[in-house]
């Protein structure tokens, strides 16, 4: 079965929002399989987003993503790659559709309270990064 990886980010632990964002995941209909709060180190959050690592934002970005503990998770269903994405919704919350993660509780780009792999084989990807030592 398809399965993504999620992460709440440093604002959203900070902010008590890790209950909400599982709450809507359960809710809809998707199985927790993994779920650990972690601090990742400069390297580790350098590695997560390697892709963006030429942007003008990446070191802002790594700052960030290091800043605190965050909620790493992996959520499995049909679609939930996909439907997790729209869930979150847009990038930038001033794009970012009410009744979204990011529509209802972030403003910055910079702060957008949660992460969600965009493709299935990214998400393979980071589930391996972040649990290494499997799903049980
Ligand atoms: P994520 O990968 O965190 O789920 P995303 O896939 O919606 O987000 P990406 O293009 O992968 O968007 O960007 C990764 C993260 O980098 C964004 O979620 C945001 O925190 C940060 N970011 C993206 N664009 C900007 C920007 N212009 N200024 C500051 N931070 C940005
Ligand atoms: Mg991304």
């Amino acid at each position: 079965m398809e399965q993504t990886f999620i992460m709440i980010k440093p604002d959203g632990v900070q902010r008590g929002l890790i209950g909400d964002v599982i709450a809507r995941f359960e809710k809809k209909g998707f199985y927790l399989k993994g779920l650990k709060l972690i601090t990742v180190e400069r390297s580790f959050a350098e590695k997560h987003y390697e892709d963006l690592s030429a942007k003008p934002f990446f070191a802002g970005l790594v700052e960030y993503i290091i800043s605190g503990p965050v909620v790493a998770m992996v959520w499995e269903g049909k679609n939930v790659v996909v439907t997790g994405r729209k869930m979150i919704g847009a990038t930038n919350p001033s794009n970012s559709e009410p009744g979204t993660i990011r529509g209802d509780y972030a403003i910055e780009v910079g702060r957008n309270v949660i992460h969600g792999s965009d493709a299935v084989e990214s998400a393979r990807k980071e589930i391996a990064l972040w649990f290494p030592e499997g799903l049980s």
